[in-house]
């Protein structure tokens, strides 16, 4: 233990990345996992009886533009090609999401072409149908809002595909790891400069009076609770998921669905057997499984999902980062350090950069 040059505190998909790329330098890092296992909100666990691979906090779809982030990951999984669509379920019909030529034709019954589209989109009644039809419920519940106080010019920033392309994301890189996400991590922390402890949690102060003060820290918890929350506790949302094993092939045809209307509480139904097409085992099974996801507010102790963004956090937030700065060999990322939605592949480049500033390669 004492030939240890870096403590990487959060096995994420952030600690993971930067915990390898420094063993790679020939660094030796330790790994310190608050949880019993590795992965983050990425980690998924594997039905044993339909072979389903479930996303414990969430579908999580990997989808990037950024190459050198695509080139990493590549080296430790292969995708499946898998392309994510979106399904809006509103007043019993169902839509393909993102707002383009399908939705728009299929909710006004129209059969417009895309040189129509961007006039019939710059009507205000059609983008009011729209705007409380697709985004005001969902929105009110993600947010736990009253939908006559979402914002309805929202819809103003939504972009308008004038094609029939039905891919949620741009991205042109996109799917899920052939062998399952947890295979992502394994091999990520699988180095022999690299050692794992699960089940321990980084403290800024244990790490002072131990064997191993001095070694520099790369930290991806919450960081107001590095600091003892002396300041107080940065706001989260957080979400509830209720899972469900159900005896029949297919529920819902795709691996996502939301629900757009406000008196539905969930916001969303994932199928986790629709992100592995490939898999003809688990999609003849006869069984599948869903989960239905709630947003919740969060209290202290909860699970934090999605950062509140307002200037009364973005304040606390620079406090906290003003008694980061002061603690040397400290180097905070990720989304619970930097307080920041971040998706997987900027999660995966922000530590690749945080590696080369440690490294100097
Ligand atoms: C509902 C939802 C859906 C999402 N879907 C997608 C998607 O489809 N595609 C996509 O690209 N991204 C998606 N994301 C984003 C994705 O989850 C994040 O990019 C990713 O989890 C960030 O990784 P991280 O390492 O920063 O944080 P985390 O995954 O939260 O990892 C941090 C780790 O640090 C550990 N830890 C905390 N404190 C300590 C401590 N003191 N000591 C030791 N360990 C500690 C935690 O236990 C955790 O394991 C989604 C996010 C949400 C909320």
């Amino acid at each position: 233990m004492k030939d240890i040059d870096l403590i990487v505190a959060g096995a994420g998909i952030w600690g993971c990345t930067v915990a390898r790329c420094a063993a790679e330098s020939g660094r030796k890092v330790l790994v310190l996992e608050r949880r019993s296992v590795t992965g983050g909100n990425v980690r998924c666990e594997t039905d044993p009886e339909t072979g389903i691979e479930v996303h414990t906090y969430g579908s999580h779809i990997f989808h990037t533009h950024l190459d050198d982030v695509w080139g990493f990951v590549r080296r430790f999984v292969d995708f499946n090609g898998y392309q994510h669509k979106v399904l809006a379920r509103y007043k019993g019909r169902t839509y393909f999401l993102p707002l383009g030529l399908t939705l728009v034709n299929k909710f006004f019954g129209v059969e417009l072409t895309p040189s129509e589209l961007p006039a019939f989109m710059s009507d205000e009644t059609h983008k009011k149908e729209l705007f409380d039809a697709f985004f005001r419920g969902y929105t009110s519940k993600q947010w736990g809002k009253p939908p006559e106080e979402i914002d309805p010019t929202i819809i103003q920033r939504v972009p308008v595909r004038s094609t029939y392309d039905v891919n949620y994301f741009n991205d042109y890189n996109q799917g899920i790891p052939l062998s399952g996400y947890n295979s992502l991590f394994e091999r990520l922390l699988d180095h022999p400069n690299i050692t794992v402890e699960c089940g321990r949690e980084f403290s800024l102060e244990e790490h002072r009076s131990s064997a191993l003060s001095g070694v520099p820290v790369c930290y991806s918890g919450p960081i107001d609770r590095l600091f003892g929350y002396r300041y107080g506790e940065l706001p989260w949302r957080s979400l509830a998921f209720e899972q469900e094993k159900l005896d029949m092939a297919d529920f819902q045809g795709t691996s996502v669905v939301n629900y757009t209307e406000a008196e539905v509480p969930y916001t969303r139904i994932h199928e986790f057997k629709h992100y592995h097409p490939e898999d003809r085992a688990v999609m003849s099974c006869g069984k599948t499984i869903i989960m239905r996801e709630y947003p919740r507010a969060w209290k202290s102790g909860d699970e934090p999902y999605y950062p509140v963004n307002n200037p009364e956090s973005q304040a606390l937030l620079e406090r906290y980062q003003a008694e980061a700065a002061k603690v040397k060999g400290l180097v905070i990322g990720g989304r619970l350090g930097e307080y920041r939605y971040y998706d997987m592949d900027q999660s995966i480049g922000k530590a690749l950069e945080a590696a080369r500033a440690i490294t100097g390669r």
